[in-house]
């Protein structure tokens, strides 16, 4: 955690008051809450950023920083008390919270004169809480056969989870509406409290840092706008789909809290080899021992696809164990809809291993036969 005011904006340790009011007000725009909606780090940085200047903008508490450092506001303990540190723990401090100005008041201090016009009217903006939250996302795998990657299939998924309370449409309220927000704080969640010269921010004691404050709760999900509920997703997986697809169902994570959007649903597909078919991209590829004599003469062979058909297919004469025979359109659906790719047979050679005295006898006499001066090929 950067506790360096000077370093937090940007500025040099010499920059004048101008310099210093330019960068803040730079910074706060970026960060401001209401451009960064539920983002976390933002908010963090926003504080950050208004300790910084609130230190900076001040010449006896900027003397005082520039001689002792962040000790100069650590009450004399030692504690640090930086810019966004905890302030529980830290030994020896009075809180009085009587007299902290809320998240809104330092929005609107920062934001008066900027082109965002009057911040909120307010508590007006309340309803951006501090505990609207976007639900967590869940991921979930699944591990398929080939054949299943070659249909397609629905997979039904079984968990528990945060869902929103549909009683309360996730407000927690026993009437169903927005609570109102919480007079203390404005909605944002965080007091402020003065220590010293060092000013900090403290979760509200009033609402424990929700924003809100519900006069009657919700009695089916005691004010949480969320239960915890099993569910059931049929999710589903399209056909030709590859080993390590995410698939991705959005909005069907967990609830969000305090009207915050629901999380992402994933799907990790996982296919488990195949003991006749190896896939590379769309096509398939299988190994097929055939008969010497019909790579030799020509022929025709029976080949199970991966769809459960038959097919007949063509044995050139004088095939050599290693090629493959291409079957076009017997392969995995492509990504194009309505696209497959091939399948290939790789040719291998069943040699027999018991003969007859007839079998033997002609092969003997075909062995005496002359090859050309190329041998038989
Ligand atoms: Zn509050
Ligand atoms: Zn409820």
């Amino acid at each position: 955690m950067n506790s360096n005011p000077y370093e937090i904006l940007g500025v040099a340790r010499d920059a004048s008051d101008a310099d210093i009011k330019k960068a803040y007000h730079k910074l706060v725009m970026k960060y401001h809450p209401d451009r960064n909606p539920g983002d976390k780090s933002a908010e963090d940085k926003f504080k950050e950023v208004n300790n910084a200047f609130d230190i900076l903008k001040d010449p006896q508490k900027r003397a005082a920083y520039d001689r002792f450092g962040n000790a100069a506001f650590a009450g004399g303990n030692g504690a640090s008390a930086g810019a966004g540190g905890n302030p529980f723990g830290a030994g020896g401090f009075d809180f009085n919270m009587g007299g902290g100005a809320g998240m809104e008041d330092i929005l609107r201090e920062a934001m008066r004169g900027f082109g965002f016009g009057d911040f909120g009217g307010g508590g007006a903006s309340a309803s951006r809480g501090a505990a609207n939250r976007r639900g967590r996302d869940l991921l979930d795998e699944v591990v398929i056969d080939l054949k299943d990657a070659y249909f397609g299939k629905t997979h039904t998924v079984k968990f528990s989870s945060n869902a929103t309370c549909e009683k309360c449409h996730g407000y927690g309220t026993a009437d169903g509406k927005p609570a109102p927000s919480c007079p203390k704080c404005g909605g944002s969640g965080y007091v402020r409290t003065q220590q010293g010269f060092f000013a900090m921010e403290a979760p509200c004691p009033e609402c424990h840092g929700i924003g809100h404050k519900i006069e009657k709760k919700c009695d089916a999900c005691d004010g949480v706008g969320a239960v915890h509920k099993s569910r059931t997703l049929e999710v589903k997986i399209p056909a030709g789909v590859e080993d390590g697809a995410r698939l991705r169902l959005a909005g069907q994570g967990e609830a969000g809290t305090n009207g915050g959007p629901a999380g992402d649903f994933y799907l990790d597909v996982r296919v488990r080899p195949d003991k006749r078919f190896q896939r590379v991209g769309s096509d398939l590829i299988m190994h097929m021992d055939i008969a010497f004599t019909t790579l030799a003469l020509g022929g025709e062979i029976d080949v199970n696809t991966i769809d459960d058909k038959t097919l007949a297919v063509k044995v050139p004469a004088g095939t050599q164990v290693g090629e493959r025979l291409r079957v076009r359109g017997h392969g995995m659906p492509g990504r194009r809809a309505g696209s497959y790719g091939d399948m290939y047979i790789e040719i291998g050679i069943q040699i027999p291993t018991k003969l007859t005295d007839k079998q033997k006898k002609l092969l003997a006499e075909f062995a005496e036969t002359k090859p050309g001066k190329k041998g038989w090929f």
